[in-house]
């Protein structure tokens, strides 16, 4: 009896420790919302965010002829925004070959590259200042609104991707060094490079 007590205490605080990454957020990332859902994301963004604006930041036209994009039947920003995200998804796991078809993560815009220093601080206890990063634990890609761009966030995705396909993520050069070669690849491929 007293074992089997025991027992379950430790399952419960072994399953909690488990759960860290979920147990709480800072406020940096309760600001952004849910906005939409992707096939392949679920998208939050920062309620003084414009979405249209995000869209033009990633080029969103480029993708429009994409065989996901659904845009042409329904004129929502919010549905542009998540067939946008599945299309880039769709690049970035074309360029590394990689295709997970199971694939469910998250992205949240936050407003500034402050809010993104904020959740880093938040979970790893580090000051950071880049302007996006992307938690494995959390399948989540952080990004600043006011200073992303395609490359960015194809930069991110790319680090999501690579980390499901192998199952265990990679170490970090060599996983940079893919992530780097998806930027390059998709921002040649937009004319986004001299
Ligand atoms: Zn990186």
């Amino acid at each position: 009896m007293f074992k089997k007590i025991v027992f379950s205490f430790f399952i419960i605080t072994a399953l909690s420790g488990m759960n860290l990454f979920a147990q709480s957020q800072s406020s940096a990332e309760r600001r952004a919302g849910l906005a939409a859902k992707s096939k392949y994301f679920s998208i939050y963004v920062d309620s003084r965010a414009d979405i249209y604006s995000i869209l033009q930041k990633l080029n969103y036209q480029q993708f429009s002829m994409n065989p996901n994009f659904m845009a042409s039947k329904n004129n929502d920003v919010k549905t542009i925004l998540a067939d946008t995200l599945d299309s880039i998804f769709l690049e970035v796991s074309d360029i590394l070959d990689s295709h997970i078809y199971t694939f469910s993560g998250e992205l949240k815009i936050v407003f500034t590259k402050d809010d993104i220093g904020e959740i880093y601080k938040f979970y790893f206890n580090k000051d950071f200042h880049e302007r996006s990063f992307y938690i494995y634990e959390k399948n989540t890609v952080y990004i600043s609104y006011s200073d992303m761009t395609l490359g960015m966030l194809a930069h991110e995705v790319a680090h999501a991707v690579i980390s499901y396909y192998f199952g265990v993520p990679p170490p970090m050069k060599i996983q940079e060094v893919l992530a780097g070669y998806v930027e390059y690849h998709l921002r040649r491929k937009m004319g986004d490079l001299q």
